[in-house]
């Protein structure tokens, strides 16, 4: 990674900066100044937000008989958070820094006693525990019956759901409920980029097993997360599945690990599985008085289920796959820059770029264009030489363009120029979707 695109922290730089330029992502209310630590998922950006969605969708539902999905509200009553351990629980250590007034979270400092903002020692506060959950008032009324709170994950949705699932969906252990959405968490320190902030996107499941059954799942689901991004194009030297030790548990929990990504700044998270037992269902059969559990006819047994969890950041998994992705590499004496996305992740999958801006080639073109558009997102483009265009496109990681020429008006041929390798085919218009199709897969 670092050969080809420099060192580690200019790596981080130029994704920033590309983000930006290319229109990946921009700071959110840039044009008053910026709210801290919030984005805005510009044209490029929400098409591979989209795509990474849409693979996780892919793979843990739609190729699946035993998973079904949810969309779940983003609000909830205090009770929820009650029942899941959230109201007392979602905390992180918050400690300042008497010199320089900076506040940092305890837990992800490199030396507990040493400021990273202004360098002081033995500078810092007692910790504080600060919740990390957004409030907020349902109705017109400012009072502390109204309070309700933004989701600071999607999972509960699944356990507050579970049994009009079970009943609707006719499911049975081992099942599970799937969502994509957004969650909420007043972050101490967002940073890195899109890596932390206080509103983000999650891509949760819990899987609902026999209680003896969990170990064996919790690791299928270990290998099975690390294959999906091993599949997406992730480099395997630069992914790896770490089991938290025993201090980094949570008391119910009777096995974590995390699926973690080499950043610029090192290994760090991107998404837990987790074996969660059955703390979630009982807490919240006890707190609401339902019954939460099944019943298994054949068996003629009542148990309540336990609970393995993938969850992952969709918008940290976006950046992750950014950053593995760029390269940069000497053609003909000037640098390319190239984002290697798997098709799949990929914003546009073709670009048509018609050679020249002349009328002659522009209504053969966009027929090239409406023919690609109903089965991927194509781009059009005809500004600027075929060499900067092919260099635009190289940059945004689009798989292959389409160039039409003076000859495609004999023809009926088109050049198809590959990503990666640069090579070029000569395609007939009509055998174009055949040629792709595959390629695309
Ligand atoms: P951390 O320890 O980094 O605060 P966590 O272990 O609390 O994270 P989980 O509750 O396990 O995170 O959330 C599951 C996934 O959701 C994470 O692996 C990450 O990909 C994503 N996620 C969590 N918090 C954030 C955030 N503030 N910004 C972006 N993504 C996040």
């Amino acid at each position: 990674m670092t050969d080809a695109a420099g060192s580690d922290n200019q790596l981080f730089d130029k994704i920033v900066n590309l983000s930006k330029r290319r229109g990946f992502v921009f700071q959110s209310a840039d044009i008053y100044g910026g709210f801290r630590s919030t984005y805005d998922y510009g044209p490029l950006g929400v098409l591979l937000l989209r795509n990474v969605k849409e693979q996780w969708w892919r793979s843990m539902v739609q190729l699946r008989h035993d998973v079904v999905g949810l969309d779940a509200s983003v609000l909830s009553p205090p009770q929820v958070w009650q029942a899941s351990g959230h109201l007392a629980n979602f905390s992180d250590p918050l400690v300042d820094c008497v010199s320089c007034n900076a506040r940092h979270r305890l837990d992800k400092l490199d030396d507990p006693n040493v400021c990273p903002t202004c360098g002081a020692t033995g500078s810092f506060t007692e910790a504080r525990e600060f919740n990390l959950m957004f409030k907020t008032h349902a109705g017109p009324v400012m009072e502390t019956a109204a309070e309700v709170y933004l989701r600071p994950e999607t999972a509960q949705g699944m356990f507050i759901n579970f049994s009009n699932v079970l009943v609707t969906s006719r499911k049975r252990p081992p099942f599970g409920i799937a969502q994509i959405g957004k969650s909420f968490r007043n972050e101490i320190t967002p940073g890195n980029f899109v890596f932390r902030t206080r509103e983000f996107e999650q891509m949760e499941m819990e899987y609902f097993v026999p209680p003896e059954e969990s170990q064996h799942w919790y690791e299928y689901w270990c290998q099975q997360r690390m294959d999906w991004y091993l599949d997406l194009g992730m480099p395997s030297d630069q992914l790896r599945l770490r089991a938290h030790d025993d201090d980094e548990l949570s008391h119910y929990s009777s096995g974590t690990s995390d699926v973690e990504f080499l950043f610029p700044w090192g290994w760090d998270e991107l998404e837990g599985v987790a074996n969660r037992g059955d703390f979630d269902l009982r807490q919240h059969a006890e707190h609401s008085g339902e019954r939460l559990d099944y019943f298994d006819q054949a068996t003629g047994e009542r148990y309540v289920p336990h609970v393995i969890e993938p969850a992952a950041g969709a918008t940290r998994a976006a950046m992750a796959f950014l950053m593995a992705a760029y390269a940069e590499e000497e053609v003909n004496d000037e640098v390319r820059t190239v984002l290697r996305l798997d098709p799949r992740l990929a914003p546009y999958k073709v670009a048509v770029l018609p050679l020249s801006k002349k009328d002659t080639l522009t209504p053969t073109a966009m027929q090239v264009f409406d023919l690609l558009k109903g089965q991927w997102m194509t781009d059009y483009d005809e500004t600027q030489s075929i060499g900067k265009r092919y260099a635009r496109q190289d940059e945004i990681g689009t798989p292959y363009c389409v160039t039409v020429d003076f000859d495609t008006l004999e023809d009926a041929s088109v050049t198809v120029r590959n990503r990666d390798t640069r090579e070029q085919d000569r395609v007939a218009i009509a055998g174009l979707l055949a040629y792709l199709e595959p390629r695309l897969r």
